[in-house]
């Protein structure tokens, strides 16, 4: 979401006479957007702030702005803090960058507006400055009406408003006369879309973008288990673009932890669920985000779901050390979890999913995947890398493919998170 953010935010800086350099030095604006949904990614903001101080002193006509969640949360005491900041802007005022930034360049008067976090975000006519080739990412809602325990999120980014249908679809339309190949439909809680505008369901969407012209492969993230539909699995299961990939975050294995954290599902429903989408998807893939360490975890707790880490079968997790966040309700629950036990935890389950994970690829050794190519590996630029409609990293030498193909490759050679093997021109 954030990067999907960042390149809207690109666009209206480009509108008023910016474009993006990769030379920090030359800038003369630099804008954070930044992240607080873990400490670690507060924490590094901060630095990142300190370490700006020193082109500022180069360059004193340097603009520096902090935009997105941490801005939101801390807006008035990070302009006090940080004397080199020049303006902040909370996630409901990301549509007013390009007038801030101008009336900065004119009055130089520092600025912060954290206001109406739940409003809607409208943003000038922008044409995001995509950061990939192939894939576009397009926000449908924002904000979050959940309150999981442990989450800042809804109290950063406000209430649930999903963008009107119109919008997406010319915004979706638009990508893939560009040359995008693969639309990644984001939100909070995908499968929240609509309920505001009484519009459309979000399986109605999905369906409908599906249908435009052009398009090769549709993802979404994120969804909510409780939210997922029937509607929605129907939709996938009769797709034509729409990818055999969901990540369906479920963050814990057991009830009771599940309880305290108001994710409103229990293991038993989620199991039921994964069934339903399995019987009626049965090459879909399945991630999951996990949250280890949470307040009142027992070893009781965390056995529970290592067993049901091994019974569910992921094809991947995303496994964090549960992050206190202040002003939400678990920072104030009893029981605490130290933390040699939580890294002991966390390289259990993790343990626990690679072992998964290995597994789930090796059945996909000497078959033949279609991969969307993407390019040229970070290490090798006769490596190209892609992925499979199931959201798994292809590795395969370089031929004469170009970024945006689709192709299919022969699996030869499988690890816990990459497919390798060769072009199969059959
Ligand atoms: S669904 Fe829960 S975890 Fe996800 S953003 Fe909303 S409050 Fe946070």
């Amino acid at each position: 979401m954030n990067v999907a953010e960042s390149e809207r935010m690109a666009g209206q800086l480009y509108k008023i006479g910016y474009k993006l350099t990769d030379d920090i030095a030359a800038a003369d604006l630099i804008l954070i957007n930044s992240c607080c949904v873990r400490a670690t990614a507060e924490d590094k903001i901060y630095g990142k702030i300190g370490e700006l101080n020193r082109y500022k002193l180069q360059n004193p006509a340097l603009i520096i702005g902090v935009m997105g969640c941490l801005a939101q949360k801390d807006g008035d005491d990070l302009i006090k803090r940080y004397p080199n900041v020049d303006f902040v802007l909370g996630t409901a005022r990301r549509g007013e960058l390009s007038n801030v930034v101008e009336s900065f360049e004119s009055a130089r008067k520092r600025f912060v507006d954290t206001s109406n976090v739940s409003g809607q975000i409208i943003e000038p006519e922008v044409f995001p400055i995509r950061t990939g080739k192939v894939s576009a990412f397009v926000p449908i809602m924002y904000g979050c009406n959940n309150f999981c325990t442990y989450c800042i999120v809804p109290y950063v980014r406000g209430r649930e408003r999903s963008r009107p249908a119109a919008e997406i679809f010319a915004e979706i339309k638009n990508a893939v006369d560009n040359g995008y190949k693969e639309i990644t439909l984001l939100g909070q809680n995908v499968n929240s879309y609509g309920k505001d505008l009484q519009e459309m369901t979000f399986a109605k969407l999905l369906a409908a973008v599906d249908k435009i012209e052009g398009l090769k492969r549709l993802r979404f993230m994120t969804s909510h288990p409780k939210d997922l539909s029937d509607e929605l699995i129907d939709v996938m299961a009769n797709g034509k673009n729409i990818c055999e990939h969901i990540h369906l975050p479920v963050q814990y294995g057991s009830n009771k932890i599940l309880q305290k954290m108001n994710r409103v599902y229990t293991v038993e429903k989620y199991f039921e669920l994964v069934k339903k989408i399995r019987a009626a998807i049965p090459n879909i893939s399945l991630t999951t985000d996990l949250i280890v360490g949470f307040p009142g975890e027992t070893e009781k707790d965390f056995q529970l779901t290592l067993d049901f880490l091994r019974e569910i079968k992921f094809d991947m997790a995303f496994t964090f050390i549960y992050s206190e966040r202040s002003g939400t309700p678990a920072a104030n629950f009893d029981g605490k979890v130290d933390d040699e036990t939580k890294h002991r935890r966390l390289n259990e389950l993790m343990a626990v999913q690679n072992e998964i994970s290995l597994a789930k690829n090796l059945q996909l050794d000497d078959t033949t995947v279609e991969v969307l190519v993407e390019g040229a590996s970070k290490t090798d630029k006769n490596i190209f890398t892609g992925r499979t409609r199931t959201n798994k990293s292809v590795l395969f030498p370089h031929g004469t493919e170009s970024a945006g193909d689709l192709i299919n490759v022969k699996v030869n050679q499988v690890q816990t998170w990459i497919l390798k093997g060769i072009r199969d021109f059959l």
